[in-house]
């Protein structure tokens, strides 16, 4: 494919670094050609990948190198992805970033001063934004005139009023930056550009968009843009996900500083990785597997997840002063018709119905046809509005920063 462009879209996380190419022409016309990822970075590297139609195309371990695996890894993945581009050009790669702070409401093309910025922030997501930054460098050493744009999970909250930013604390913490950022933005992103084209009498509705998968966070939305969120300063607020809990009493994190002698990183195990389905369940945090199980744990997990859920919407409704359309996405989201089914119970008294059928089957629309609140089930994508934000950034900008590397 002569004369097309390529864009590589990274999810680097703390063990695995997911990937796609997109090609095409102009954003419109964008696909995703080759999906894949590289799992067990620092244990035993296993590369995977995809093609369009999602037909495998590669699956071999990777041989360890020890110090700079990351960089090893991305490299390795370059000459493969180089050796499969049929004429494309990789023109650019695109980073899901977690944390854009305060600074960017926006995409940004990276420059070493962009880097810093970002570094700086780190202690507000460490377990995700050093991963995010660390795969920018290891790219930038091995290609550096490859422009490189960042997309935050963030950004797409900036649009909030005040009171939706704000915790009810002393303001110099609050100007500090201790305050509700928000996440799953590229996510929200997406649907708020998608909703409007299935329905266009939605184009500037209330909505709240429940992002269900192993992270889970719902977003009030107007008009396409972010009111007000369920997750916080952290990915930790709001509703039980897999391993961790949602809204939690800070009491309870006193109680076991103070009476279990629980230090910082006891507290961060238990809240990221011990917690929500697992620690509730004792078996599992897939919600496929609590689904299919029949011991009553199971049942209490997901009792109590769709309650969390369903306790939100109000919430993000209240916070509207209204709802006029519930959107689900996300792994539970859009393959879960009995959680759908059962949050969509505790909010008939809002008017939301679904109707049984087009929720079993999975349809756009699985509302009930009295339903007063129409209800769609919308796949997400958040590497195609990262690609999308990052052609249209390197369209916009004659040249992005060749000079990236080293910026450390
Ligand atoms: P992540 O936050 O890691 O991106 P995903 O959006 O992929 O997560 O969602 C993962 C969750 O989706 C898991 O709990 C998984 O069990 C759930 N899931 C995927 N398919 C189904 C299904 N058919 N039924 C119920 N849950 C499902």
């Amino acid at each position: 494919m002569p004369n097309r462009n390529a864009c590589l879209v990274v999810n680097a996380g703390s063990s695995s670094l997911k990937f796609s190419v997109f090609q095409g022409a102009g954003k419109a016309d964008l696909e995703a050609v080759i999906t894949g990822q590289i799992s067990g970075i620092g244990t035993e590297p296993l590369f995977e990948a995809k093609d369009a139609a999602r037909r495998p195309l590669a699956k071999e371990n990777l041989a360890r190198t020890g110090h700079g695996e990351r960089a090893a890894m991305l490299g390795f993945l370059l000459n493969w992805i180089a050796a499969r581009l049929d004429g494309a050009k990789l023109v650019a790669a695109g980073h899901r970033v977690v944390h854009g702070g305060t600074l960017f409401a926006a995409p940004v093309a990276l420059t070493p001063a962009v880097l810093t910025e970002l570094e700086a922030l780190v202690p507000l997501a460490p377990l995700h934004q050093p991963h995010n930054l660390a795969a920018i460098r290891a790219l930038a050493e091995a290609y550096p005139e490859l422009p490189q744009v960042a997309c935050f999970d963030t950004a797409f909250h900036q649009t909030q009023p005040w009171q939706a930013q704000t915790f009810a604390i002393p303001r110099e913490l609050t100007a500090e930056g201790v305050r509700r950022y928000g996440f799953h933005g590229l996510s929200y992103e997406y649907i708020a550009r998608r909703l409007p084209e299935i329905e266009p009498a939605l184009h500037d509705a209330r909505v709240v968009v429940c992002h269900l998968g192993n992270g889970s966070s719902l977003c009030a939305m107007r008009a396409g843009r972010s009111q007000d969120t369920s997750m916080g300063f952290t990915a930790l607020d709001g509703v039980p996900m897999g391993t961790r809990p949602g809204v939690l009493d800070p009491g309870v994190l006193i109680y076991l500083m103070r009476e279990k002698g629980y230090g910082a990183d006891e507290l961060e195990k238990l809240l990221y990785h011990k917690s929500g389905l697992l620690g509730v369940s004792g078996l599992s945090n897939d919600m496929r597997a609590l689904l299919d199980s029949d011991d009553p744990r199971a049942a209490e997990a997901v009792e109590l997840f769709c309650h969390g859920v369903a306790k939100q919407a109000a919430a993000l409704a209240a916070s509207m002063g209204g709802l006029d359309a519930l959107v689900f996405t996300a792994g539970i989201g859009e393959h879960s018709a009995p959680v759908r089914a059962r949050v969509a119970e505790k909010l008939a008294w809002l008017g939301v119905a679904l109707d049984a059928a087009a929720n079993r089957a999975k349809a756009t629309r699985v509302s009930a046809a009295g339903s007063r609140i129409p209800v769609f089930v919308i796949p997400t994508d958040e590497e195609r509005m990262i690609a999308s934000h990052t052609l249209d950034l390197l369209s916009k900008t004659s040249r992005i920063a060749p000079d990236i590397v080293r910026a450390a």
